[in-house]
């Protein structure tokens, strides 16, 4: 059973109906210590006032969302991306996040060489790299799903993500999230590989069917990923941290009372998580 002590809810679980003050009072109205935050909302409440409310209201910030998108169809919209990514590590760092979550990107353009497209990926994360390291602020890749490699990003598996953690070295590490990986036959090695790596980890369920390749991922519960087996990995490997409800959901969740998707997340992460 996940402690519960150790939930927070990213955001963007309740984004359709609150704003970022309103899911921080809303979270620790609910006893949920962590919280992680998205640029957009950030942006939109200000930077003092966000941290004056996170310090206020004693939120561990278990992530910021996020940096990434390097590729880019010519050298200025890569040093655009880089600068961006610089930008994010800096609001994180005011936030006091455990680190900046890593969407990567995928293919530039009209561009089919997504070969190309993860080395742009790889050469954005080594300029980015010794910045985020300056400020002390871990930068976590996010893998996802492949149904995103074109759009979203073209880093894809957790063995993918370590390689470039090898290749690349201290301050970057990996988010697991359930949704994007529990298909993946190596997850079990690749986890254990990870070791203290293990920088986030997010939580939701796969279901079936899934209506919409973005805004239609599950409750706990609701779908077929064995959460409880995966933590088990995830904390086997040494990772000490908070479990992250992520859940993107436009037909359901974000219709709901805001309140309501808080208490189910807590319930729903106590008994399948
Ligand atoms: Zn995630």
């Amino acid at each position: 059973m996940a402690d519960p002590r150790k939930l927070s809810i990213n955001q963007a679980t309740t984004r359709a109906q609150w704003s970022l003050e309103q899911a921080i009072k809303g979270y620790a109205r609910h006893d949920v210590r962590g919280i992680a935050v998205w640029r957009d909302k950030f942006a939109e409440c200000g930077k003092a006032k966000a941290a004056a409310l996170l310090k206020d209201h004693g939120m561990r910030v278990t992530g910021l969302c996020r940096g990434g998108m390097f590729p880019g169809t010519d050298p200025a919209q890569r040093q655009a991306a880089i600068d961006d990514n610089k930008r994010a590590v800096d609001e994180a760092v005011a936030i006091g996040a455990e680190c900046l979550a890593l969407v990567v990107g995928g293919l530039p353009g009209a561009s089919k060489n997504i070969g190309d497209a993860r080395k742009q990926v790889r050469d954005g994360i080594a300029a980015m790299l010794p910045y985020a390291r300056a400020a002390k602020m871990p930068v976590a890749i996010e893998p996802l799903h492949p149904m995103y490699a074109a759009d979203r990003a073209c880093v894809n598996t957790m063995g993918q993500a370590l390689d470039l953690c090898d290749e690349l070295g201290p301050g970057l590490g990996v988010a697991v999230d359930v949704y994007h990986v529990w298909w993946d036959p190596e997850l079990e090695r690749q986890i254990a590989r990870a070791g203290r790596r293990i920088l986030a980890f997010h939580i939701c369920d796969w279901l079936v069917p899934t209506r919409d390749l973005l805004l239609d991922r599950g409750m706990m519960g609701d779908g077929v990923i064995d959460i409880a087996k995966i933590r088990g990995w995830v904390e086997a490997a040494g990772y000490r941290g908070f479990h992250e409800v992520e859940i993107f959901s436009a037909e359901n969740w974000w219709k709901r009372d805001p309140d309501e998707v808080v208490k189910t997340c807590i319930a729903r992460s106590i008994e399948f998580a």
